[in-house]
């Protein structure tokens, strides 16, 4: 394979990464930290969309799409289907397994923002593990129920909402803490398949704490899926 455009953002792209020498490139949103001490080539920002990307794969004369981006980052993943068979390279998609609820596990599902406000109602003290989205909510926040809100930088919260700023991997003992010292009675995640956010999962277990998970989004099909970073690395190599 002789030059390779990784679409990152995740902690399993990075390692990828890692392994790649100067003639390939590690493409970043721009939301995030951006590495520094990275062999291969760190492009940072979007492409303006699909068109863009082919374009851009078609300059720099890619030969093998990785799309390596979060499972809800949705609109780059099909970004990344379309461009690259405008292109005519092959796409291969790093996609983690979900996870899956287990024995003890209390979860309800729900699609959208609607149906998330929806099933939050029996509840008082939420803990949002959702990214940003809850903060264009805020003035919503019904006057039973105190939101605590973590995401990766620290935001303004209100009188009903307090935004922690904290980026993984969460160690079970702090999460544990978090949990009693908030004495959160729901927890709101997506399902995003990462060992590193994982223990929040552990501890609604534990606690009996339901869990509401958004949905994951259906991702446009590639030319091949791999489930891990060495299954991926394997492939690479073959
Ligand atoms: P998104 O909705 O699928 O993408 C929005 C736009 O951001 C894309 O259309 C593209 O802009 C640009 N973009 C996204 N990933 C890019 C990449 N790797 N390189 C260059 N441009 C990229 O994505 P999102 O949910 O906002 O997430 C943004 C980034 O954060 C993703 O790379 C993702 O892997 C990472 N991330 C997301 C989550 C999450 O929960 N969504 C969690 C952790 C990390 P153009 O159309 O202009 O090309």
């Amino acid at each position: 394979m002789k030059r390779i455009l990784l679409l990152g953002g995740v902690t399993e792209a990075l390692t990828i990464a890692r392994t790649l020498g100067p003639e390939h490139i590690y493409s970043l949103a721009g939301v995030g930290r951006v590495p520094t001490d990275l062999t291969c080539q760190v492009r940072v920002g979007g492409y303006g969309g699909a068109e863009g990307l082919a374009q851009f794969i078609r300059d720099e004369g890619v030969d093998l799409l990785l799309d390596a981006t979060h499972p809800y980052a949705a609109q780059i993943s099909q970004n990344a289907a379309i461009a690259a068979g405008q292109a005519g390279i092959p796409c291969w998609a790093l996609r983690r397994p979900a996870w899956q609820p287990q024995h003890g596990d209390d979860w309800r599902e729900v699609g959208d923002w609607d149906e998330l406000i929806e099933a939050l109602q029996p509840f008082r003290r939420p803990l949002f593990t959702l990214g940003r989205e809850p903060l264009q909510h805020l003035h919503e926040i019904p006057p039973e129920q105190f939101w605590t809100l973590r995401a990766l930088d620290v935001y303004p919260g209100n009188e009903r909402c307090e935004v922690i700023g904290a980026r993984g991997p969460f160690l079970i003992g702090n999460e544990r803490e978090l949990f009693e010292q908030r004495q959160i009675d729901v927890l709101i995640s997506k399902n995003s398949g990462s060992t590193a956010t994982e223990p929040k999962l552990q501890v609604a277990r534990e606690r009996g704490v339901p869990v509401i998970v958004l949905r994951r989004p259906v991702l446009a099909e590639v030319d091949r899926e791999l489930g891990s970073v060495s299954e991926l690395l394997a492939a690479l190599s073959a």
